[in-house]
């Protein structure tokens, strides 16, 4: 049925966004392809991806906007797509035309033919590319079953770049995170996991970081609450923030300097996160 790759899309995009080490608020992307009846009745190959900037964790089907196939692969031919053309053609490929906005990194989606596919900004995978050496660490953690790729801003030639790559496992994007593809919804998810796992227990193998020695004073409940309020009223809109702490462990390194000059450390960080935290 053709609904049905929608609703497993949303199903296993929700799963994946409620794990935080995977995606954080509004990273990754997620698709699904299949065929719908077009305004005129006519069966149509879609292709469902994330919106962008949508939560997968929250995200229901209208955060998934379709786009007719056909048109997203006739690009494939192109040499060159600057983002802005892009976009236009992107947009102009939507089913429904005041649809979200599509991912960016929809063509990346659209030219690989699995069914599904999950791509995630994985804590693991990027641990395993953030440093000089990112390829041979992915080597010894994956053998040769899944390509590396090295740093490219997503867009268009990503997206063809990786096209190219459909016959291995999966892809490890460097500083950035992980693509895998099946047919089906289900073993699409467990290799996310699988991958994933793989790289973790890589990473449990390697040289722990010294345990702290320096620890930052913690602001009081009271300090924490005028923070936010402050913060708030400086944002001049209502915008409901919180407070996470799963840095927390960095930021009492004593050498915290230092990792701060490594500068950000994955797109995540540099979209959302930022390598400064809070200190007293
Ligand atoms: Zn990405």
């Amino acid at each position: 049925m053709i609904e049905q790759e929608l609703t497993h899309l949303v199903l296993r995009s929700k799963k994946i966004g409620a794990d935080q080490s995977l995606v954080v608020y509004g990273g990754g992307n997620t698709s699904a392809k299949g065929r719908i009846k077009d305004y005129l009745g006519r069966d149509r190959d879609v292709l469902w991806v994330k919106g962008s900037g949508a939560d997968m964790q929250y995200g229901e089907a209208v955060d998934y906007p379709a786009l007719y196939l056909e048109e997203l692969l006739a690009l494939h031919k192109s040499d060159e797509l600057d983002d802005d053309t892009m976009v236009d053609y992107v947009t102009r490929a939507l089913v429904d035309p005041s649809a979200r906005r599509p991912s960016i990194e929809t063509l990346l989606h659209a030219f690989l033919p699995a069914r599904h596919i999950d791509h995630v900004h994985a804590d693991a995978i990027c641990a395993l590319t953030n440093h000089e050496d990112g390829e041979s660490a992915v080597r010894e953690a994956f053998g040769k079953g899944f390509a590396y790729v090295e740093w490219i801003r997503p867009g268009f030639h990503l997206s063809k770049l990786v096209s190219g790559l459909k016959d291995y496992e999966g892809v490890i994007l460097a500083h950035h995170g992980l693509i895998v593809w099946d047919d089906n919804s289900d073993k699409c998810y467990q290799k996310t996991l699988d991958a994933v796992a793989t790289a973790e227990k890589y990473l449990a193998t390697l040289r722990k970081p010294p345990q702290a020695e320096f620890k930052h004073n913690d602001l009081s409940d009271a300090q924490i609450m005028e923070l936010l309020l402050t913060l708030r009223g400086k944002i001049g809109k209502k915008q409901v923030l919180r407070r996470d702490s799963r840095l927390r462990a960095i930021a009492d390194r004593s050498d915290l300097s230092t990792v701060l000059d490594a500068g950000a450390a994955s797109a995540d960080h540099m979209l959302r996160i930022r390598p400064w935290s809070i200190q007293t």
